[in-house]
Parts: structure tokens; sequence; C-alpha cells
């Protein structure tokens, strides 16, 4: 569905769910997501959704100029990072990318070689913050007298979701996309994981061991529901 706003066109994708309510979300690509229950018709996701044009319209936009600003790898561009924000530094000499004052100096020549250089970096920082969480984690589990396994971790870009667990595996999936948010954040999606090693549903019993080990939960996991700042 198409809907237009002061002459800018705005692409909405519908699907249909066994659900009570209708959820309206602006992804990071700019397109607006309706899940609606079977019975309401499209006409009346149209007049909704135009009813909420104005507000549609600058919520796609800015999802636009963020995600151009994220690919924006030039010397001096800012960056999410770890709930904060760093800027780069482009070296002309080849050296280890090293992180000072939210300032991240790496060897690049051209955009590419930034966002290459950026990448690497982003994921060794990754593998590392994994490494430390989850020990962090089942350690925290045991001393709750939770005898869970230590997780194999396997970092993941994924776009509806944070984390997983396959209990039959001991492995848990960590969205690399978390390292925008600040560490709490991802300690808290751990300790979500790991709650499913005791509980594979959200029965208040996973919610019991979980809020046991990080109290702060819901407080976090907040953060990751709201848009980045
Ligand atoms: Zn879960």
């Amino acid at each position: 569905m198409e809907i237009k706003y002061h002459g800018k066109q705005m692409s909405c994708v519908i699907t249909r769910r066994k659900m009570k309510n209708m959820r309206v979300r602006v992804k990071d690509d700019g397109i607006i997501y309706v899940s609606a229950p079977h019975d309401v018709p499209d006409s009346f996701i149209r007049r909704f959704l135009l009813e909420h044009a104005a507000e549609l319209a600058e919520m796609t936009e800015k999802a636009v100029m963020q995600r151009a600003a994220a690919n924006d790898h030039s010397d001096g561009s800012q960056h999410h990072w770890l709930g904060g924000r760093i800027t780069l530094r482009w070296l002309d000499a080849p050296r280890p990318a090293t992180l000072e004052n939210n300032v991240l100096s790496l060897f690049a020549r051209s955009q590419e070689e930034a966002e290459t250089a950026f990448r690497q970096w982003k994921i060794a920082e990754c593998i590392a913050l994994c490494k430390e969480l989850n020990r962090e984690v089942y350690h925290a589990y045991h001393s709750k007298g939770y005898a869970v396994p230590l997780a194999h971790i396997q970092i993941k870009e994924m776009t509806s979701r944070w984390g997983s667990c396959t209990p039959s595996t001991g492995r848990l999936s960590i969205n690399f996309r978390l390292m925008q948010y600040p560490k709490e954040c991802i300690y808290g999606v751990f300790c979500h994981e790991y709650a499913h090693f005791l509980h594979q549903d959200h029965s208040s019993a996973f919610y019991e061991a979980l809020i046991s080990v990080f109290p702060e939960y819901r407080q976090w996991d907040a953060v990751l529901k709201a848009p980045l700042r």
C-alpha cells in the first residue's frame, strides 16, 4: 500500500496476523510496517495511516537520514557505539585502529577502506565483549543457584531479534547490531537468552530467574525498544 503526504510517497507493508490490536512501526529502511488482525479492512488501515501521515512522514524521513549517516565513513563521520557516539579519524599510515576519547583512528584512503577497517574493528570488539559477558552472565546464574551451561556464542546480523537461544546445542546467537547500544543492554540480552536454558517460554518463572540475576533488566530492555538516539 502507498500513502501520500504533501507529495511525499510512503510505502507500507501490511501483514495479517492473529492479534487483537493493529501495530504500526517504521523500520530503518524507511518503510511503514503494519501488523493488523485479519478482520480489519484495508480501507480502515489506509484511513488510520492518513490520519497519522504527518507523524509518519517525519519518522520515515528520519529513518532514511539515519541510514545514510550510518553509511557515511568519511573522515570525521560519527557512529553509534555502545550507547554513545564515536568519530572516525582517517590515518594516512597503516597502523592498527585505536579508540581514544571517542575518536577511532584507522588507516583509510577511501570510504570503502574506512568502512572495511571500521567493520573489522567492530567485529573484533564484539567478539571480545561477548566473550567477557558470556562468562559474566554464566557466573551470575551460577551464583544464584541456576546450573546453566556455558554457552557457545554466535554473532549474527539479524533484523528482527536481539538474540536467540538453542538449549539443545547450548548455542546463543547475539545480534551484531547490539554494539550500538549501551553495554547494559547487551548484558540484558545475554541474561534473557541464558534464562531460556531454564525455561523455553516467557513465563513468570522465566522472568523470575532473569530478574533475580539482573534486577534492572526491564529498564535496559526498554532502551532496546526505543529508537537509537
Ligand atoms: Zn526470549
